[in-house]
């Protein structure tokens, strides 16, 4: 088109299309999903900004917040349209050339090697997933501020935008017309997509509709036929729709070519006897019927809110499909743990969370800037925002979920929402539940109980799936749980249940504080630790020699957090926590006060030795074994492992 405005995509969309138009993946299936998952975002908005403004939802059809899907056989063409709010001109340019989520080269070049396409949702990428079925794609849009434009690409490193001049007008929203490529011929079929969007779309908030046909059988007056002209035998030839016919428009269905032919040749019978015919007449039934394919809007889902059921009527295959909606994580990966309740009293909610079966890609990626809280905000049912931080604290922002309140009022900012004093209750109570079904995820481990009887005893098949989860969710999120500890002092204890790490009697095995507790010799006050970059570098350390020798237990912290964590946690369960590499070790041992006495001289030459800037102090010790002397850091001062990481850090 002469007017249309030619833009070319970033490098990295080019490259994204690239791949998908080339793509031999097998599960082409997903664009659908990602094509109502954008719609229902969009349906989303309008409503949100409606709370506020009702005139935005406009009158008539425009009003109805739902999704359509049509198919053109003949054309090949497959269209989706939803109401939502649409998008501007700009809109179309940014949001449909350009890329702005974080990560997403990482995951296309990911996906170039491993060619897996089921989190393409997570990375702000989904639409393109259209080029995986359709050469060339028309988006057709309408936003209240602009008039309606057409975008439209054949996936060769360029598009164009035009104001739509020939289109229906459609009122307000997108409508997205694939024209799909020859070998995507399967999704003019009715039933592949109705199992799609079953399979896929089920927990969509709005009605989604296909345009479906259907076979109907029809009484209509047997003498009719003999009223066909000469025009409507054009139905003859197999046109599925003639306007001219009056058969075919009646009640505006859609005839098929063979029943028409039907018809024809009873009116071929014209030419009979007057006398005969009427006897024939009397014989005949007064109407017959006829084969006649309708077409009519199919709702094709029933809009389930699963955080609105009790939770004993939800089944676990309800859960799992709802966490892969969510998440919009297609993988065949179950979440590890969900946790769904309904809080009363003085703020009413509902909420369900889910633990991810793997940490998101980018969790722990600028940690303290950019990472926000995966949990849907819903106000009786309308979805207000799913960018509220004010639900999770960070530390907890690997969970997944939704929370719908009955208290928060509806008709307000989202800024005013923020600040809203039931909020504070909410995340309180959030906390709480997820602590505990973290928990639970220990306690039903067979793994992690201490009772050796009960670990051999030979399981029942949900016990052993139930084996080792805990150890798998410590690998994924355990930096989340001491992140928990260093930043959420109400909930140290809670969270230092929690922690696992291994020590000089685990046997490479995870082991807790309180099967450690549980493991002290009675002669023992503190629980002994030691950090260091690795298990095996710490094994061989001196300041380990004699708690070896008197059989007591050391943990060992390996992880550079596990530093910083220390400074915070200070005591568990009325016991110390003491470096065994620090000052203030304490060992019982008779001998300590004798052999003070008789090396006061060597250790007073040490310490005149060694200038007061290079040491604090030299003591006589008895944390040795075989090593003559080890160098201790100061009881409040960073661990020599901790200036290391200082060190590297500065550098
Ligand atoms: P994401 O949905 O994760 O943002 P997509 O690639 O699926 O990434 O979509 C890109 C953007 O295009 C969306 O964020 C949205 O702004 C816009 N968009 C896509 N489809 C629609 C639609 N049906 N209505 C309005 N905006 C849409
Ligand atoms: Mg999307």
């Amino acid at each position: 088109r002469a007017s249309a405005e030619k833009f070319e995509f970033q490098a990295e969309v080019s490259r994204l299309m690239d791949i998908l138009i080339n793509s031999l993946y097998s599960n082409k299936d997903i664009f659908l999903r990602e094509l109502i998952s954008n719609a229902s975002d969009a349906l989303d908005k309008i409503r949100f900004l409606a709370l506020t403004d009702k005139e935005v939802l406009g009158e008539g059809d425009n009003t109805k917040l739902e999704i359509q899907i049509k198919l053109d056989k003949e054309k090949k063409i497959l269209s989706i349209r939803d109401r939502g709010v649409g998008m501007t001109k700009e809109d179309l340019r940014k949001n449909l050339g350009t890329i702005a989520k974080s990560g997403t080269s990482a995951f296309v070049e990911k996906m170039q090697t491993s060619g897996d396409l089921n989190l393409i949702g997570q990375f702000g990428v989904g639409f393109y997933s259209v080029y995986l079925v359709a050469d060339y794609v028309e988006v057709i849009s309408k936003h209240n501020d602009d008039k309606q434009y057409v975008w439209e690409s054949k996936a060769d490193g360029a598009f164009a935008i035009s104001e739509d001049t020939w289109n229906e007008p459609l009122g307000r929203g997108t409508e997205i017309r694939l024209h799909l490529r020859d070998e995507a011929g399967e999704y003019l079929d009715e039933l592949k997509l109705k199992e799609l969007v079953k399979k896929y779309s089920e927990f969509i908030n709005f009605p989604i509709n296909l345009w479906a046909s259907k076979e109907v059988e029809k009484e209509v007056p047997a003498d009719e036929d003999e009223s066909i002209d000469e025009e409507e035998t054009s139905c003859l030839l197999n046109e599925l729709f003639h306007p001219s016919c009056s058969l075919c428009m009646e009640n505006r269905v859609v005839r098929t070519g063979e029943n028409c032919e039907t018809e024809s040749s009873s009116s071929e019978e014209e030419g009979e006897e007057e006398d005969a015919e009427k006897a024939e007449d009397e014989k005949k039934p007064k109407t017959k019927t006829v084969k006649e394919t309708t077409y009519e809007w199919e709702l094709l889902n029933d809009m389930k809110a699963i955080w609105l059921r009790s939770p004993k009527e939800v089944t676990d295959e309800e859960y799992n499909k709802f966490y892969h909606s969510l998440a919009k994580d297609f993988s065949e990966d179950k979440p590890m743990a969900w946790s769904h309740f309904n809080a009363e009293g003085d703020v009413e909610f509902k909420a369900v969370l889910f633990i991810p079966p793997k940490a998101p890609h980018d969790l722990y990626e600028s940690y303290y800037n950019t990472k926000q809280s995966n949990l849907k905000l819903y106000v009786r049912r309308v979805f207000i925002s799913d960018e509220f931080n004010e639900l999770l604290p960070k530390y907890l922002n690997f969970l997944m979920g939704l929370v719908d309140s009955d208290t928060l009022p509806l008709n307000v900012s989202r800024e005013m929402l923020q600040q809203h004093s039931s909020l504070k209750t909410i995340k309180k109570k959030l906390i709480r539940k997820a602590l505990d079904m973290i928990r639970k995820l220990a306690e039903e481990d067979p793994d992690e109980t201490n009772d050796k009887e009960k670990r051999d005893v030979e399981e029942s098949s949900e016990e052993k799936e139930k084996k080792g989860q805990y150890a798998k969710f410590w690998n994924e999120f355990g930096k989340s749980i001491k992140l928990g500890i260093i930043e959420d002092a109400t909930n140290r204890n809670r969270l230092a249940k929690l922690l696992r790490f291994e020590t000089t009697k685990s046997d490479g095995k995870l082991t807790s504080l309180d099967q450690y507790i549980s493991r002290m010799k009675s002669s023992q006050k503190d629980i002994f630790y030691i950090t260091g970059a690795s298990k095996e570098q710490l094994e061989k350390s001196p300041f380990l020699e004699r708690l070896n020798k008197k059989d007591y237990e050391v943990i060992f912290f390996t992880d550079p957090v596990d530093e910083y964590l220390m400074q915070y946690l200070m005591d568990y369960e009325d016991k110390k926590f003491q470096n065994v590499s620090k000052e203030g070790l304490k060992l019982k041992d008779s001998k300590t006060k004798e052999l003070k006495e008789s090396f006061k001289g060597l250790t007073k030459w040490w310490k005149t030795t060694l200038a007061s800037d290079n040491v604090e102090d030299v003591k006589i010790s008895n944390r040795l074994a075989d090593t003559p002397c080890v160098v201790v850091t100061s009881k409040y001062g960073w661990s020599a492992y901790m200036e290391k990481i200082m060190h590297s850090q500065t550098l």
